[in-house]
C-alpha cells in the first residue's frame, strides 16, 4: 500500500479503520465473507483498465486477447463447479443478474410468483421499491405461520390461481432447505419458467451439501461474494436454449462494459471452490450453525423454525423483549456484527423489526470451530438477556477479544 500511503492518506486511513474492525469482530452477518487475498489480488489488478463489451472472440475493444483468458477461465470453472450448461459472469452484483433474467424472459406487466420479502424473500424478487416490482406483475407466496416453513401447497395453488409466466426461488432469511425439485414441478404444471436465486447456498451447492436447483430451473442467478466466497458481484447460470437470450440481456440489455478485475477475481474463488477443502469448508459453514443454533436455543433463545438446516438462522428477539434494531445495536457494542431483519409475520417496521439474522461463513474462514460458535452462542445470550447490564457487556467484550486473538484474520495484512 506504499503508493497509496504517499497519494491518499485519508483513503488508506479509512481501509486501515475497516481492516482493524473485520479483524476485531466476529463478522456474523450471513451474507458476508471473508475471501482469500488471492482474491484480493485479482480484484486490485491492471485488469481493471480494460474495457470489453462483448463476450470472448466477439468484443466491441481491440486488445482483448488476455483477457478473453481470464472470463473463459471464469466460465468454464463455474461451468464445472454447478454442472451449467451456460453460464454468464458478467453481472456486476445479483441484482443485475436477476433484472438480466427478467429482461430476457419476461416483458413488461407479466406475472411472477415470488417469495415475500417479508418471509425472508428478496428485495429483487418483486419489492414494489424494485424494478422487479415496478416492471412486473409480482405476486408473493410465503411461509407457514406454524412452523415457518415454505407452504408448497400454497405455491402450487397460488401457481394455479395468477398462471404466472415465471416462478422464482430464494431467500436471502430462510435457515431451511428449499425443495427446488418440487417448486420446479409446480412451475411445470402451469407452464411457468422457474428461476432461482441461489445467491445465499450458492457455496453449499457447489459443495454438493444443499440440493441443486441447477437440474431443475430454465435460469440460476447467484451472487458470488457469500458462502460462494468470492468477489463481489453477480453470475447467471442457463439452460443452453436460453444461452443467447440472457448473454444479449446482460449486454447491451442491461450492463456495458464487464469488471475485468472482478471476473478475474471470480475465477479464482472458482477455482478456490473447485478444490476439495472447499467441501470441508462448507461442511464447517452448515455444522458452525447448528451448533450456534442449538447453543442459542440451550440458552432459552428464540429461533425461528427451531433451527437452521444451511449457513444462517433467525433470532425471534421478542422473547428477550428487545426488537432486532436494539439487538443488532447491543451486539455491535461488544464486537459481534449481525444485521437486524423482519421475522415472518413481524408486526414492527422493517427499520426495528423483531429479529436478528445471523449467519457463519464469514466466521468458519477466519478458521472459528464448533467449540467457538459454542462460545459466541453464549456470548450472544447473556447480552441479548441483559443488553443494559455494563458488567456483562464488559465480560461479552473481553470474551470476544479472546476469540478474534485465538483466530486471527488476515494475520499478513496491514494498511
Ligand atoms: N439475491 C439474494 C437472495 C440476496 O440475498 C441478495 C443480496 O443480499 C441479492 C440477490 C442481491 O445481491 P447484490 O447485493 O449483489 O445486488
Amino acid at each position: 500500500m506504499e503508493n497509496l500511503r504517499k497519494s491518499d492518506p485519508a483513503v488508506l486511513k479509512a481501509m486501515g479503520l475497516e481492516l482493524d474492525r473485520q479483524k476485531a469482530n466476529i463478522e456474523l452477518i450471513a451474507s458476508e465473507n471473508i475471501v482469500s487475498e488471492a482474491v484480493i489480488e485479482a480484484m486490485g489488478s491492471v485488469l481493471t483498465n480494460k474495457y470489453a463489451e462483448g463476450y470472448p472472440g466477439k468484443r466491441y475493444y481491440g486488445g482483448c486477447e488476455h483477457v478473453d483468458i481470464v472470463e473463459d477461465l471464469a466460465r468454464d470453472r463455474a461451468k464445472e463447479l454447478f454442472g451449467a450448461e451456460h453460464v454468464n459472469v458478467q453481472p456486476h452484483s445479483g441484482a443485475q443478474a436477476n433484472l438480466g433474467v427478467y429482461l430476457a424472459a419476461l416483458k413488461a406487466g407479466d406475472t411472477v410468483l415470488g417469495m415475500n420479502l417479508a418471509h425472508g424473500g428478496h428485495l429483487t424478487h418483486g419489492s414494489p421499491v424494485n424494478a422487479s416490482g415496478i416492471l412486473y406483475n409480482f405476486v408473493a407466496y410465503g411461509v407457514r405461520e406454524d412452523n415457518f416453513r415454505i407452504d408448497y401447497d400454497d405455491v402450487r395453488k397460488a401457481a394455479f390461481k395468477h398462471r404466472p409466466r415465471m416462478l422464482v426461488a430464494g431467500a436471502s432469511a430462510y435457515p431451511r432447505t428449499i425443495d427446488f425439485e418440487a417448486l420446479a414441478s409446480i412451475a411445470n404444471d402451469v407452464g411457468a419458467l422457474f428461476m432461482v436465486d441461489m445467491a445465499h447456498i450458492a457455496g453449499l451447492v457447489a459443495a454438493g451439501l444443499h440440493p441443486s436447483p441447477v437440474p431443475h430451473a430454465h435460469f440460476v442467478t447467484t451472487t458470488t461474494h457469500k458462502t460462494l466466497r468470492g468477489p463481489r458481484g453477480g453470475m447467471i447460470l442457463c439452460k443452453k436454449p436460453w444461452a443467447q437470450a440472457i448473454d444479449k440481456a446482460m449486454f447491451p440489455g442491461t450492463q456495458g462494459g464487464p469488471l475485468m478485475h472482478v471476473i478475474a477475481s471470480k475465477a479464482v474463488a472458482f477455482g478456490e471452490a473447485l478444490d476439495p477443502s472447499f467441501k470441508v469448508y462448507a461442511q464447517n459453514v452448515i455444522d458452525n450453525a447448528r451448533v450456534l443454533a442449538d447453543t442459542l436455543i440451550g440458552e432459552g433463545i428464540n429461533i425461528v423454525s427451531g433451527g437452521t438446516d444451511n449457513h444462517l438462522m433467525l433470532i425471534d428477539t421478542r422473547g428477550v423483549g428487545i426488537t432486532g434494531k436494539e439487538a443488532e445495536h447491543v451486539l455491535d457494542s461488544v464486537g459481534i456484527t449481525v444485521n437486524k431483519n423482519a421475522i415472518p409475520f413481524d408486526t414492527t417496521s422493517p427499520f426495528i423489526t423483531s429479529g436478528i439474522r445471523l449467519g457463519t461463513p464469514a466466521a468458519t474462514s477466519r478458521g472459528m470451530d464448533q467449540d467457538a460458535m459454542k462460545s459466541i452462542g453464549q456470548i450472544i445470550a447473556s447480552v441479548l438477556k441483559a443488553p443494559k447490564d455494563e458488567a456483562v457487556l464488559d465480560k461479552a467484550r473481553a470474551n470476544v477479544k479472546e476469540l478474534t486473538d485465538r483466530f486471527p484474520l488476515y494475520p499478513n495484512l496491514q494498511y
